[in-house]
């Protein structure tokens, strides 16, 4: 067992940089220099798995090949090739920071952590990853699975989603960076966090730095990493009005430009209060968001989604409209749409979820 710190330090880096160059996967953004496009997997893989992220980037790069192709198109034409990726405020974010790169930038990604940490939906970790893999800078790329790692492999038994240990792990991974290659080092603790030292199960005997890791030499692999209890996850009541016009086109709204799912389209509806019944609460949504009246039929469908802090049933019901001309009041703008139109506008998952259950009906 290597002892001293530091031995364990170069151990570490040596090991994983020699596993990185024979057991590397093989993605589409490693096969780039373009800082631009280096970008988009960036805040394409937040919170999302590389399998999925794949044929977005493909998709997203044929149609904005270049951050000036990116600030010229319409907001709703990113959402659109953002649709179902979720957490659509990362489609929102890249689409201002398009702006603010051709603005400021000379249409450059910018090069420093003061800078580039200015661009809307570019943090820390962020600002690591992309500065490392595409400009070579000595800068760690820190996540829930690098902390994971270094957590097993130093034997850390302090909670790693706390405010000071996060800083701590911080610290230690940028001593582990090293000068020559540095984003390839935080692409190999990556690698191995996805493939091999798992949150679950990981796979110590296939480990490059099984030898060095003190969690494995102390069977601490499926205790470690220790975390903080995490509270429970709300449950939340949703209602939507499914609202047709003589002509049987549907009545639908596009979400306020900020918060939750912004800007995407959906039928009238929203959050329904534990104390209110639903149909009220529907009638009530929809005349805070249309001005309209309208009377609450048959149930036509029910579906479930979970979202990053709460989860959310999303009940559809058949509705006519009794008075009132819609007025976008709660809303951005409102419209009648066809089959054809929905399967234009930009919708989010939940929203594509309830059309195709009300289509099943
Ligand atoms: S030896 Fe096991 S616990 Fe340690 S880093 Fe490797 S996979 Fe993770």
């Amino acid at each position: 067992m290597v002892q001293d710190t530091a031995k364990i330090k170069d151990v570490f880096r040596r090991r994983l940089s020699a596993w990185y160059r024979r057991h590397q996967r093989s993605l589409p953004w490693r096969k780039t220099s373009d800082p631009y496009r280096i970008w988009i997997s960036e805040i394409m893989l937040q919170q999302t798995q590389v399998d999925t992220v794949i044929p977005y980037y493909h998709r997203f790069l044929k149609a904005f090949p270049d951050v000036y192709a990116l600030a010229a198109a319409p907001l709703q034409d990113v959402l659109k090739a953002w649709e179902n990726l979720g957490y659509y405020s990362r489609a929102g974010n890249i689409h201002a920071a398009s702006h603010i790169i051709v603005n400021q930038w000379g249409g450059r990604i910018p090069d420093t952590p003061e800078a580039i940490k200015t661009l809307p939906g570019i943090g820390k970790y962020s600002a690591g990853a992309i500065l490392s893999i595409a400009y070579g800078q000595v800068l760690p790329a820190v996540d829930g699975n690098v902390r994971r790692i270094l957590c097993r492999v130093f034997a850390i038994r302090k909670p790693m989603d706390d405010p000071g240990e996060q800083k701590k792990l911080f610290d230690l991974a940028a001593a582990l960076v090293p000068a020559k290659h540095p984003g390839d080092f935080n692409q190999a603790l990556m690698d191995l966090g996805a493939t091999i030292c798992k949150a679950k199960v990981p796979d110590c005997s296939n480990c490059p730095i099984a030898s060095i890791c003190r969690a494995h030499l102390l069977d601490l692999q499926n205790i470690l990493p220790i975390t903080r209890k995490a509270p429970a996850i709300p449950h939340r009541q949703a209602a939507a009005a499914v609202i047709r016009n003589s002509e049987g086109l549907l009545l639908f709204v596009q979400r306020p430009a900020s918060g939750l799912l912004a800007s995407l389209w959906k039928l009238p509806g929203g959050f329904i209060d534990d104390m209110e019944n639903m149909e009220t609460g529907l009638q009530h949504r929809v005349k805070e968001e249309l001005s309209i009246a309208i009377r609450v039929g048959n149930k036509l469908a029910i579906v479930h989604h979970a979202y990053t802090h709460f989860r959310a049933t999303l009940q559809a019901y058949d509705c006519r409209l009794l008075k009132g001309a819609p007025e976008a009041l709660g809303c951005q703008e409102w419209r009648w749409a066809s089959p054809s139109d929905l399967k234009k506008l930009p919708l989010s998952k939940i929203d594509r979820m309830i059309l195709a259950a009300i289509a099943s009906c």
